[in-house]
Formats: C-alpha cells, structure tokens, sequence
C-alpha cells in the first residue's frame, strides 16, 4: 500500500488529528503517554446528549495485531475521563483477524468498545473530506463564504449608498454597476493556552489564555488579519453562504475563487508557534537566598491547545460604474450586513486625490467628481461645472466657469446687454467695494456741505 509512505509517525498523528477534527469530531488535540512514549489522540463526540471520550492510538505500519488493540483497550481503561469512554485504532495498513475478533468482542464503537480504522477506511474518508493520502496533505476544500450582500438589500445597495453623498448626481443617471467578487480564503483558530510556571520559591506565572486567531490563508503565506477584517471573520454570528447551493456565478458578473495556500497542519503549526511566541513573558521573582532572579517562561507546543480550525471565504466585492469620461471603483468585505470598505472612488476628487473632502460634487459635463475647491457653478446654467472640463472667461475682473465655448459665448451676449450695476454683480466683492467707496463718497460729501 502506498499511501502515506513518505509520512513518519509523528506526520501521521497530525494529519490523523485534522482528519479526526474534519469528520466533526470535538475538542480534539494529542497527548503524550508516559509509558511508551507513544502519542495518543485524544478527542470527545457526543451521542444522545452525553459527551464521550475516544482515545485514539494511530499506527503507521503495514499491520496491525491483537496486543496493539489490547493495550489501547486497557489504556482506554486508565484513561481519566468523567463519563463514558471507547477506543480507536486507525492504521494505514491492515489488521490481523485475531486484532478485528478481539475488537469486535470489545463492542467496537460502544462504551469501552475499540474501533478499527484500516487504510481501507481511511481511504473512503479522505474522498469524503478531500485528503490527499498520497502526500499527505489536507488540500482545505472549503464551500463556505460569508455572505457577500445585505440580506435585506440588493447586490450593488453599497454603492447606490456611497452614491447618495455626491451632490448633483441623481441615482437615476447611475447605470448598473459591473460587480465583481473574490473569495478570499480566511481560517480562523481558536484555541487555549494554559500553563503553570513553577521554580523552588514555587508558582511564579499562570497562564490561561483563549485566543481567536484570523488568518488570512491565501497563496502569500498565513498572516495574521486585524481591524475590521478581523472582526467580520471572527464575529461566530456572521451569516454564511454554501458555495455549492448558492452558486454566486448567478448573483455576481465575475467570481474568482482564490486558492488556500497551506494544509491544515500547517495552520494549526503556524498559530501555536505564533501563540507560543505572544504568551511569552519574563518574570522577576525573589528566590529563598533573597537573590533577585529573572526567567523566561514560554509556553510549550503542548501547552497549546488548539479548540478549533475554521476556514471561510470570505468575499472581496468590487463594483465598477463608468461616468462619463470616468471609471469609478467601490470595493469592500462583506459578511452580510457588515461590511468593511476598501476602495471608494466616489469620496474623492478626480483632480487632487483629495479624500477627506466635506462635500463632493458631481459635474454632469464630464463625469467627474469634485471636491469643492475643483468644483464651480456653470454661470450661463447655474449648475456644478469641475475645474477640469469647464471654458473660462473674466467678467467684472472675475474667473467665469463654462461647460463648453458655446455656452460662454452666450454669456458674453448676455453680459454685454446688462446694465452696469448687474454688470457689478458678477464679482460681489468688487460690486460691495464700488458701494462701499460710494457711501464713504457721500459722507464725504455731505459733512463737506455742512449736511451731517
Ligand atoms: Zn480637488
Ligand atoms: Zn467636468
């Protein structure tokens, strides 16, 4: 039999781990067993409301016989656990008759019973959870997305929202978005750490932590996600979608489905080292010779214990809109009602990048979206015009904005036919000079004529 091969007993403990963990069973995690120096998996399941222990002995050998069976049975036996207890044998071999009439005399999968796994067994299973016996690797298939929109809303709700605070632009005029999305594959570990630091003066550190550790898991290596992103993975209430019943090639006009970049075991590896590595702390204790002393107390592989491995798509939605002579971009994470925005180009000006604006305005002419100090009133039509597209002109020694040389030529007609004081008007601070200068003209004048 090939499967396995390459794996030595210590890989196979840990993949048996993320196989037992994948097929729903709970709280499962390895222990060291003084006797032999052998690892058992230890792990829990829970039938007609009472929770069960199962200890598992995994053997990475071509047979199994019965004195492997017998003295998993009796360490089922010793084993402290308050409450119904059985065994478990998984091999990548086969077992000998005498080994299956022992187990089957047990009870097999009952109370106090042993089961047998054979690699047979272990074939079927990695089918159904899609585990590659061959080298070993847990390829994470996952089917579960967060859901990519409001439930309540529809798809491209985000956008007509960011919409809404750009003055000028009617949501009529806004034609449907293109609305892409991506599912980017996030796992999350939680997981506990408990340690007890002792020296001779006795405990000098207690450590027990519950962690909630995102990883975002995608081909560039675990790394850890924060902020919002980590609150949108990380929130257990967050609505989920099922990838293979709800197909989002329906909703969406693109989906793309990134791959995850490493095994279970490896996240499961890669969390404890960083967990091991954040409840690291160095302590100052007084000894009994009143020395001061100082020690570094770092929790071991065993002391962490990981509770549970949950990876999750979770949807990267980018929508684009053309207006006018522009493209226009609003990205976000979702997790149905909840979402985190990552790209907004309708909360910034198209000529200075300015983001932090307090209005944005639209200019119909072009299609761009201004911030006020790019943004103008057309003089002839009296709408917004953008500093970009509009044809300028003086008036009364002030700047006029136009959308086009026809309009401005209409103006100038316009101009030229008005009376001086509206002629004025087109730059009220020279048209309140003119009024001031004339009001001081008259004071001077009157006191001059002994009025005043
Ligand atoms: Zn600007
Ligand atoms: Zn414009």
């Amino acid at each position: 039999m090939a499967i396995l091969d390459d794996l030595s007993g210590y890989d196979f403990e840990d993949l048996m781990e993320d196989v037992f963990r994948k097929l729903g069973y709970e709280n499962v995690r390895q222990s060291t067993r003084s006797a032999d120096k052998g690892r058992d998996i230890l792990m829990e399941e829970v039938v007609d409301g009472r929770r069960r222990a199962v200890v598992v002995e995994c053997k990475h050998t071509d047979t199994v016989s019965r004195p492997v069976v017998q003295k998993l049975h009796s360490a089922v036996a010793t084993y402290d656990y308050d409450g119904p207890k059985r065994g478990l044998v998984v091999t990548t071999g086969r077992f000998t008759d005498p080994a299956r009439e022992y187990a089957r005399k047990l009870g097999g999968r009952t109370d106090g019973g042993v089961e047998l796994l054979d690699g047979r067994d272990l074939r079927e299973i990695a089918d159904r959870i899609g585990l590659d016996l061959y080298n070993g690797r847990i390829e994470i298939l996952c089917e579960e997305a967060l859901a990519p929109t409001h439930p309540t809303a529809g798809r491209d709700a985000p956008v007509f929202e960011a919409v809404r605070d750009v003055e000028n632009l009617p949501l009529e005029a806004l034609p449907t978005p293109e609305t892409a999305v991506t599912l980017e594959p996030t796992v999350t570990i939680r997981a506990q750490t408990s340690a007890t630091f002792e020296t001779s003066v006795g405990v000098i550190h207690r450590l027990d932590e519950t962690d909630a550790l995102v990883l975002r898991a995608d081909r560039d290596g675990p790394q850890v996600a924060t902020g919002d992103v980590r609150e949108l993975v990380a929130n257990r209430n967050a609505p989920r979608i099922d990838l293979e019943t709800a197909p989002l090639e329906r909703r969406f006009d693109e989906v793309t489905r990134e791959r995850f970049g490493a095994t279970e075991t490896e996240y499961k590896a890669w969390a404890v080292d960083r967990l091991r590595q954040q409840h690291t702390t160095t302590v100052h204790y007084t000894g009994g010779n009143n020395v001061d002393y100082e020690k570094t107390c770092e929790p071991t592989r065993s002391d962490v214990s990981i509770k549970s491995i949950d990876p999750v798509y979770l949807p990267h939605v980018d929508s684009r809109v053309t207006l006018g002579e522009y493209d226009y971009r609003y990205a976000y994470y979702a997790a149905g009602p909840s979402r985190t925005t990552t790209a907004d180009g309708f909360h910034r000006c198209v000529h200075c990048g300015e983001d932090d604006a307090a209005t944005y305005t639209y200019c119909a002419n072009c299609g761009s979206i201004n911030c006020p100090t790019h943004t103008k009133t057309e003089r002839l039509e009296g709408e917004p015009v953008c500093t970009g597209c509009a044809v300028t002109d003086r008036f009364a020694l002030k700047t006029k904005y136009f959308y086009d040389e026809e309009n401005r030529e209409a103006f100038r007609e316009e101009y030229s036919e008005m009376a001086i004081h509206e002629q004025a008007m087109e730059n009220p601070a020279l048209a309140a000079g003119a009024v001031l200068a004339l009001v001081v003209a008259l004071v001077v004048v009157s006191s001059a004529l002994g009025i005043v």
